[in-house]
Formats: structure tokens, sequence, C-alpha cells
């Protein structure tokens, strides 16, 4: 056995030395984690960061981590969500091999156990209802009540606990109640809940059960059957860690497994909560799970987002014992790192202006090499038609230009990428005073974008050929929120009423619209696309996975 860390890529946090002093120790013979999701919703991005902890300290320490369903409550759990944890876990770059796990599975030995407590004297059946149970419970500074059904005899207990088995009783008729201390400072011990009667179809035991264990009774148990050695969560779960102790300590459970807790992930501009991004879905704020403006790993994939990414920058926020907010820009590093890295470069023009080149013979058509990456030649090239009609960003050009404006303008000139120089002759309007139409000439000594007479422009510019380039759909994406800390109880009124705007009429190269790759490009001078799943043979739909620069930060600064 060793007790080195195969790899530290990932940086040593206070949970990384507790279980590299507990392999010194040789306290354990491997290091078992899990990752522990409810399938009531699709994974974040939080999410990532307790998957790359878990299971890189797995991968790190040679030792195993359990993808471990929690799947306790039947009502607000579907097949959807399980395939989608799993999608998104494999996506991210993981692997649980044949250590798939639910809770379900242990439902009989958590019976069996729950009967053990009640014959112990530790579990009764409680017949308040859920609100007598709530305001009997106390508060941080008044201890609670002991329940009229506190001290029922074995026998009684034993008989009613079977009867909410066989489903005699209604929903919510009855709980089984940990028999422990309504005196308890900590409102944890206050006699909690262990079963729920619920008739619902479970999606892994069907009918079997109408009762099902909650969260606090079900989770330290399948750790410790799984044999967890560190069942690692976040914070909210530190005060749960007494009664978590309290069940390991009252069971003949097979190991003792200790509960560490970390802070969870927070990102400006961004609500990391289940029941948030739930409703943004059901009230129809956003497309769907996967929109690309959701921080859910099915957004963020259908973004564009490599998985890359996400691990650099988990791994740079790095693990911590207290909360914090991280800042967005952060992430958005992280993805432009990697996207500058590895992405081929493109031309599109998101709003075009037609140019006719009047000096450029009619019908005549050349090609011109392009490069795909400049930092990769192994890349290669590619060719891109030039012709008279082409099309230029419409803020490339300005009639009246500011003085340091140095695009296209009356007289000036510019260079087009791969191409000439042209200088622009006329403009076209219509009706309505706006700009239709360039006319332009351009000089043919200056093929590959260099006057042999030494000459000088200041701008180069992105630009397509107007015949041979295809339409496209672009959607610019920008934060769903615009408020830095949105308020998740009233998460609508900080929605960004600007975060998805769709340029219908843009253009991108032949390869771009014919390539089906599903690795965003670089469109150059304008930032990151990637090919959306709404494409159609006829119109390709392509996203902004993120710009070239930090403009957001400078917006809100600006205000
Ligand atoms: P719920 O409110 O439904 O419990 P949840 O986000 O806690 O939502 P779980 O499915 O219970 O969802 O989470 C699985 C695991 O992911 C847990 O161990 C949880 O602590 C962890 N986790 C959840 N959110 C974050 C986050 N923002 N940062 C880090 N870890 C998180
Ligand atoms: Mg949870």
């Amino acid at each position: 056995m060793t007790t080195e860390p195969v790899a530290t890529e990932a940086g040593r946090d206070f949970i990384r030395d507790i279980v590299q002093a507990d392999l010194d120790a040789a306290k354990f013979k491997e290091i078992v984690t899990r990752f522990p999701p409810e399938p009531n919703g699709y994974l974040h991005i939080g999410h990532a960061k307790s998957i790359a902890l878990n299971f890189g300290i797995a991968e790190e320490f040679r030792g195993r981590c359990h993808l471990r369903f929690d799947d306790t409550n039947p009502v607000k759990e579907e097949q959807e969500y399980i395939d989608s944890i799993q999608a998104d876990v494999h996506w991210l770059g993981f692997d649980w091999g044949k250590n798939l796990f639910f809770a379900s599975d242990y439902f009989d030995r958590l019976y069996e156990w729950a009967e053990k407590l009640i014959r112990d004297g530790l579990a009764y059946v409680d017949d308040q209802t859920q609100d007598e149970i709530r305001l009997t419970r106390g508060t941080l500074t008044e201890p609670g009540k002991n329940s009229p059904f506190r001290d029922r005899t074995v026998e009684e207990n034993l008989d009613l606990f079977r009867r909410m088995k066989a489903g005699e009783f209604p929903n919510g008729a009855r709980v089984l109640r940990a028999k422990i201390d309504m005196a308890s400072p900590n409102i944890n011990l206050r006699d909690p809940v262990m079963y729920r009667i619920l008739h619902a179809h479970h999606p892994r035991t069907g009918d079997k059960w109408c009762i099902y264990p909650s969260y606090d009774y079900a989770h330290g148990q399948s750790d410790a059957i799984e044999e967890i050695t560190h069942s690692i969560c976040t914070l909210e779960f530190e005060d749960h860690r007494p009664l978590y102790d309290w069940f390991i300590e009252n069971l003949p459970v097979p190991s003792e497994p200790h509960q560490y807790e970390f802070a969870r992930l927070n990102l400006t501009y961004t609500v990391l909560s289940k029941r948030v991004l739930t409703q943004l879905v059901r009230d129809g704020h956003v497309a769907g799970w996967d929109d690309p403006r959701m921080p859910t790993m099915a957004g963020l994939r259908r973004r564009g987002v490599p998985p890359a990414a996400l691990r650099e920058f988990v791994k740079r926020i790095g693990v911590a014992k207290a909360n914090s907010v991280v800042d967005v820009g952060m992430l958005e590093f992280c993805i432009r790192e990697e996207l500058n890295r590895t992405s081929q470069r493109r031309m599109a023009v998101l709003r075009p202006l037609k140019v006719v080149i009047e000096n450029y013979p009619e019908g005549q058509v050349e090609e011109l090499e392009a490069i795909n990456h400049p930092d990769d030649a192994s890349a290669g090239t590619r060719k891109i038609a030039f012709s008279r009609e082409i099309y230029i960003e419409r803020d490339d050009f300005m009639e009246n230009p500011p003085k340091k404006f140095f695009r296209l303008s009356p007289g000036n000139e510019v260079r087009l990428r791969y191409a000439y120089f042209i200088k622009c002759t006329g403009v076209i309007k219509n009706d309505a005073g706006e700009v239709v139409e360039l006319r332009c000439t351009y000089d043919p000594l200056t093929k590959g974008g260099n006057a042999p007479d030494g000459r000088k422009v200041k701008a180069t510019m992105h630009w397509l050929p107007a015949a041979q380039s295809v339409p496209a759909e672009i959607r610019l994406y920008n934060q769903l929120f615009s408020n830095p800390s949105p308020n998740a109880a009233n998460f609508a009124a900080d929605l960004n009423p600007q975060s998805l705007e769709i340029l219908p009429d843009a253009r991108i190269e032949v390869s771009v619209a014919e390539s089906n790759a599903t690795e965003p490009m670089q469109f150059e001078r304008q930032g990151y696309f990637v090919r959306d799943k709404d494409s159609t043979p006829g119109k390709p739909v392509f996203s902004r996975t993120i710009g070239l620069r930090d403009t957001f930060a400078k917006e809100v600064a600006k205000g």
C-alpha cells in the first residue's frame, strides 16, 4: 500500500490533508468516497465542485468513488434526472466503474435497523401532524416539547410502524422519530423524523414501499453500508453531523464513516439552488435544463464550455471551510484559456453589411489561404473565396467616425484579413437614411494583407464573400441575472432582460456550415461559438460560448 498521492495536480486542501493523515496512520486500507446526488433535478456547476473533489480524491489516493443516488423522495425524483446525472459525471471526465448505488437498494436494511431502534427504545411512532411537530420543535433559544406519543411502549411502536409499512394509514398520518433529546441545543437532535408515510410509486422500488426514510436517516447508513471512509458534504450539514454520528453509534452498521464539510460553491450573477433552477425551467424563463444560460452542466455543455475548463475552474477555486462567493469572471477566464488553446479559428459576420468592390472583376473568384490556429501550425489552413461582393461587420463601418475610429469609413483604408487592403469610396442608403451597402476599391498589389510600398493600415477586419458564405442564426448569451447576487426568494425580478440576443441574419464560412463539429470555434474578433442542437439543414444555429474579452465586467463598472 502506498500513502503517496499519485497526483497532487488538484493541489492540497484540508480534506486531502485529512485523507493523507488517515493513510499515514494506516486507518484505512483504501480510501472510499462518494458523490450522493438526489435525482430531483439536473446537476449544476456547484455539483461539479463536489464531483471533482470526491472523484479527484479517489483517483489521487488510489481509492474508489461511488456514485450513489439518494433516491428517498419518490415524489420529486425521476428517471430523467438519474440519466442526466450519470451523463454529466461522465462528461466532466469521471467514472464510477462498477460502483453505482442507490439508497433505495438499502430500504430493507434501513427498515430492519429502524425496528432495532424501536426495540432499543430509541425510536417511536408519533401521531402528531407535520405542523404540530414543527411547532413543538422549539427554536434556537427555546427547547422543544416532548410529543404526547413519545412514551409509547416498544410493542405499540412496533405494531404501528409495521402497520405504517403495510399501508394502513394515509400520507402524513404518522411518522417514525428517533428518540434523542427535545431539549438539545442542536435542533437536529430534537427527535428527528426517520420515516414518513408516502403512498407514491418509486422509480426503482415501484409500489413496494409506502414509507420512505428521511435524508438524515438514509444518508449516513448508506455511507456505512458502502464502507465510505470520508463522507464529504457541504457546510450546511455541519449541524447534522451529531445526528449522523448518533445513528452510526446506535446501529449495528458494518463501518463507521466520518462526515467532513466544505464550503459550497457560490458564483456571482448565478443561482445554484435546485429549487430555483427547477422554477426557471417550469415557468419558461429559460428554454429548458440545458438552456445555454443555465449554470447546469447540461447548459454549460450546450453552451460549448469544455469539461477541461470546468475542471480547471474547480481546481483554481480550491476547497475551503468558509463560505465565499466566487467571481463568475474566474469561470469565464478558465473557459477562454481553454478555448483559446484548443479551438480552431474561423470567420463569421454577425451583423452583415454588404460591400461591393468596384474595381474587382465581375464573376472572378479567387481562393485565399486562412490559418486555422495562430499558435498551432498542425491545425493547418483552409481556403476562403474572395469575390466582388463581400460582407463586413456593420459595426466596422462609420460614416462620420470619431477621431480614434480606425476601421472603415469614407476615404479610409483597412486590411481585410487574409485578403487585400480596401478603401471606402461610396455609401448607399435606404429611404430611412440607413447605410445598406458600401462601395469600395481594393489594391490588387496588397494580396495577403501587405502593401509592397510599405504603407500601413490601422485596422484588420474580418469579412466573408457574399456568394460563398452561408446564412446562419447566431445567439449571443449574456448573464441570466443582472444582479451580482440574485435574490433566490424573488429571482424573477433579478433576471437580465438582455440575457439572449438573436442575430437571425449572420453569415458563416461554408466550412463552418458543412462541419458537424461539436467543439466550439473562435470566430475571429468575436468570440467562441458552438453549433447548437436547434440547427436545421437549411439554417445552422451557433451560440456564443463566450466573448474574447471580459466586456461584461467593464459594462457593469460603467453602469
Ligand atoms: P437539494 O437542495 O435538492 O438537496 P443539492 O444541490 O444539495 O440540492 P444534492 O443532490 O443533494 O443537491 O447534491 C449532491 C451533492 O452535491 C451533495 O453532497 C451536496 O453537498 C453537493 N453540492 C450541492 N450544491 C453544491 C455547491 N453549490 N457546491 C458544492 N457542492 C454542492
Ligand atoms: Mg442536498
